[in-house]
C-alpha cells in the first residue's frame, strides 16, 4: 500500500470527522500518502478528490457531518460507474480505499472489491442507525441518542405542565437502537420498535394505567420504522383516550447533526486508526468494528450477510418495567 483514499457515503453520522482526522494522520505516520475523496462514490467516478495532510483536518473532531461530503450515488451501482471509479484510482496511483458508511456502502464497497481486487478495501461502520453486524456500537449512535435525550428532556417539561401526551417519532428506518436507549433514559411510557408488536390495544391500556398510577405526562417514543407512524398512532388512541391532550412531535433531521460525543471521537478515532494499520498488514474486503471493547475485523461479506441486529433482551424487558 502506498496511498490510500478515505470517503464518507450513506447518511451521515457524527464521529466521522474524528475517523477521517485519525485516517489521515495514521496514514502519513506510516509513510503513506492520502486523498480524501467528496461526496463518497460520487467522487470517485467524478475524480473530485485532493491530496490531504496533517493540517487536512486540523480542527474537525467536535465538527458533526463530514468535511467530505456525502452521497447516495446511483451510477456507483453499474458497472460502468464502478470501471470509472477503477481507472481514477489507478489513475491518482490509490491502491487502498477506506469507506465510512452503513450497509449499502459495505455493498457497493464489496463488489467493487470483488471485481478489482487489487484495490484493498476496509470499511469503517458510520451510520446512527446502529444496525450492522461486527461492531456493538457505529459510529454517530451514541451522539445522536444524546441529542435525542435532550429534546425528549424538553418535551417532556411542557408534557408534564400541561397534562399531555406526546407521540415523540425517532430515527431508526430499520432498527429501534436510538427509540430503546432514549426510552430507556427519559423514562419513556412506551417505546414502539420495528423489533417487536406492541398492538394498539396494549398501548392503550398502557396508558391508562399510567393515569390510574397519577402520572402526569406520557411520553411514547416511536421508531420511524414503525409502519403505522406516530400520526395514525396517536389518532388512534385520540380515540379512546381522553384524559390526556395528544400532541405529535417528529424530531426528524436534528437528531444527525451536533458535535460529536466524547464516545463517538473517540470511536471515530480507534477505527479510523485501526482501519488504516488492516490496510498496512495487507487486510481486504473487511469492516473494523468495536466488540468487547477491542477491534476486531470482520468479512464484509459475513457483516453483510448477517445483517440482522439485535436490541438487547434486558433492555427491553427492563423498558416496560422500569415506566409503571
Ligand atoms: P445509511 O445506513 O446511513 O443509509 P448506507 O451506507 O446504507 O448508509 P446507502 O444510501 O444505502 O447508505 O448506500 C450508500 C451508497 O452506497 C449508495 O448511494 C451507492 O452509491 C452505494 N451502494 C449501495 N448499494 C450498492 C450496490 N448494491 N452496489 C453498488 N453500490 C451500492
Amino acid at each position: 500500500i502506498s496511498k490510500i483514499a478515505v470517503l464518507t457515503s450513506g447518511g451521515d453520522a457524527p464521529g466521522m470527522n474524528p475517523c477521517i482526522r485519525a485516517v489521515v494522520r495514521t496514514a502519513i505516520y506510516n509513510g503513506l500518502h492520502v486523498a480524501g475523496v467528496r461526496q463518497g462514490y460520487q467522487g470517485l467516478i467524478d475524480n473530485n478528490m485532493y491530496d490531504m495532510d496533517p493540517r487536512s483536518v486540523s480542527n474537525i473532531l467536535n465538527l458533526g457531518g463530514t468535511i467530505l461530503k456525502t452521497a447516495r450515488c446511483l451510477p456507483f451501482r453499474t458497472d460502468e460507474g464502478m470501471e470509472t471509479a477503477y481507472k481514477n484510482l489507478k489513475a491518482n496511483g490509490i491502491d487502498g480505499l477506506v469507506v465510512i458508511g452503513g450497509d449499502g456502502t459495505f455493498t457497493g464497497a464489496l463488489r467493487f472489491s470483488k471485481k478489482y481486487p487489487d484495490i484493498s478495501v476496509i470499511g469503517v461502520p458510520g451510520t446512527i442507525d446502529n444496525d450492522l453486524y461486527g461492531s456493538t456500537y457505529t459510529l454517530g449512535f451514541d451522539t445522536a441518542t444524546n441529542t435525542v435525550i435532550e429534546a425528549i428532556d424538553k418535551i417532556r417539561d411542557t408534557a408534564d405542565a400541561h397534562d399531555r401526551l406526546f407521540f415523540i417519532e425517532v430515527m431508526g428506518r430499520d432498527s429501534g437502537a436510538i427509540a430503546l436507549r432514549a426510552g430507556i433514559s427519559c423514562g419513556a411510557e412506551a417505546i414502539l420498535l420495528p423489533e417487536r408488536d406492541t398492538a394498539i390495544e396494549h398501548l392503550i391500556e398502557n396508558l391508562k394505567a399510567g393515569q390510574y398510577n397519577k402520572k402526569s405526562s406520557s411520553i411514547v417514543i416511536v421508531a420511524e420504522g414503525d409502519k403505522r407512524g406516530a400520526y395514525d398512532l396517536a389518532e388512534e388512541v385520540r380515540k379512546q383516550i381522553k384524559f390526556y391532550d395528544i400532541k405529535v412531535t417528529i424530531l426528524g433531521h436534528l437528531q444527525r447533526g451536533g458535535s460529536p460525543s466524547a464516545f463517538d471521537r473517540i470511536l471515530g478515532s480507534r477505527l479510523g486508526f485501526a482501519a488504516v494499520n488492516a490496510l498496512i498488514k495487507g487486510e481486504t474486503q473487511k469492516m473494523v468494528g468495536l466488540e468487547a471493547n477491542h477491534i476486531k475485523l470482520t468479512d464484509l461479506e459475513e457483516a453483510l450477510t448477517q445483517h440482522q441486529f439485535k436490541l438487547e433482551d434486558d433492555l427491553m424487558e427492563m423498558s416496560d418495567i422500569l415506566s409503571i
